[in-house]
């Protein structure tokens, strides 16, 4: 352990307490700090180097906004026309604010003569070559930020959970080559996960195991959240491009329907056979959504998205909510978390109208209807098979 001197010490919580009250008064609900050791894997777990975002990083700062509660619940209703729109505008609007608050942050850093650069969430995969969106590594984990500085603690889900929010919270984060003091974890005895285990029923293509937990360490503390049975299985339901749960009952907001994959094998040839270029979706008298268009015009945002991020702000660009459920189901309050539950679950099938539109029916109907369109149900092809093997060693070699 690094002993400090006590100048060295005092200048380390000045400038925490200064980055602290800057977030909290931008509107952040907590802040945390880590540094290079505090997030050290010794499994050599991606995503935990602070040095991915710059080169001479020691210290991440980490912090949380809220989502609005009664729009995941318009969201998970599918109250038309507005429920998915108003939720996926809400989503994106605070992943801009986040975005700005974080850039701000880096200049107040730089002013003050260090180096500093943003995390982006959830949009900048680490990796090379076109299958790098489908592997899905962050370049540094804001989860992991967020569990490790004390933020909140693992559900089963995995997504951060913290007292009166459960999951409905969005983190943004920074790296800098200030020394930053870190921050501790909070205690097991401080989690607001029941293992109620309702975030493994909301999810269609059911990723989460029901039993099985995986550990990462960080900095000398385990945290343990549930094994993922395929990655892929999210990526095609989160993806939009089956909507259809396990049991039939329920549909995502995503009109597509392919059957439960059983198998990883069966995964990889729903995923091939399921991709297709266009997963936007539009209700019929939808108000206005996420303002795609700022990406053009706001100066901060296309500094951001600029040289090798490029790709990052297309991705953040194309992407129409559709699912999310085992975040914004669980609101860190048994009855509150089972409510949504039983909304979701009773919420119907979406389906595409003769226009286009996406609407919401019964599932029986809304079989019918897609019945009516593709008899034959969805193909899978010699070519996808094919395709399934190729994407499978891929990931396997990861
Ligand atoms: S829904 Fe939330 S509280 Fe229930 S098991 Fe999942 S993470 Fe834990
Ligand atoms: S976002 Fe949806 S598809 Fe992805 S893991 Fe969560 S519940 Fe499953």
């Amino acid at each position: 352990m690094t002993t400090l001197n006590n100048s060295s010490k005092e200048q380390k919580t000045t400038l925490n307490s200064e980055i602290e009250k800057f977030l909290l008064d931008k509107g952040a609900i907590k802040v945390g700090f880590a540094t290079q050791e505090t997030m050290h894997s010794p499994e050599g777990i991606p995503s935990t180097n602070l040095t991915k975002i710059i080169p001479d990083g020691q210290s991440a700062v980490c912090f949380a906004f809220p989502l609005d509660k009664e729009k995941i619940r318009a969201y998970l209703r599918k109250d038309l026309p507005n429920g998915r729109v108003d939720h996926n505008k809400d989503n994106f609007d605070l992943y801009v604010k986040i975005i700005k608050i974080s850039e701000e942050l880096v200049d107040l850093l730089k002013e003050k003569g260090y180096n500093a650069a943003q995390i982006i969430p959830n949009f900048d995969y680490a990796g090379e070559g076109q299958l790098k969106p489908l592997l899905s590594k962050p370049q540094l984990s804001l989860r992991y930020l967020a569990v490790r500085s004390g933020l909140g603690l693992f559900g089963w889900s995995g997504n951060v959970l913290m007292k009166g929010y459960g999951a409905t919270i969005l983190f943004g984060g920074i790296v800098t080559n200030a020394k930053l003091e870190p921050t501790d974890p909070l205690a097991e005895s401080e989690s607001v996960c029941n293992q109620c285990k309702l975030c493994t029923k909301v999810c269609a293509f059911r990723m989460f195991s029901d039993n099985e937990t995986q550990e990462v360490t960080l900095g000398g503390y385990q945290f343990k959240y549930s094994k993922r049975i395929n990655h892929c299985r999210c990526l095609m339901v989160c993806g939009g491009f089956s909507g259809l749960d396990k049991t039939g009952k329920w549909s995502t907001w995503a009109t597509e329907r392919h059957p439960y994959p059983e198998t990883d094998d069966d995964v990889m040839v729903t995923f091939a056979s399921s991709v297709k270029a266009d997963t936007s979706l539009h209700v019929k008298g939808e108000r206005e959504g996420f303002d795609r268009k700022q990406f053009k015009r706001d100066p901060v945002l296309k500094k951001v998205f600029s040289g090798d991020k490029k790709d990052a702000g297309t991705i953040f660009k194309g992407v129409y909510l559709t699912c999310g459920n085992c975040q914004i189901i669980c609101w860190g309050d048994p009855e509150l978390t089972a409510e949504n539950f039983r909304i979701l679950t009773n919420s119907g099938c979406t389906v595409l109208d003769d226009e286009g539109f996406v609407d919401v029916k019964s599932c029986e109907e809304a079989q019918k209807i897609y019945d009516a369109k593709f008899p034959n149900g969805p193909i899978i092809t010699e070519q996808h098979k094919k395709v399934a093997k190729f994407m499978k060693r891929i990931l396997e070699s990861e």
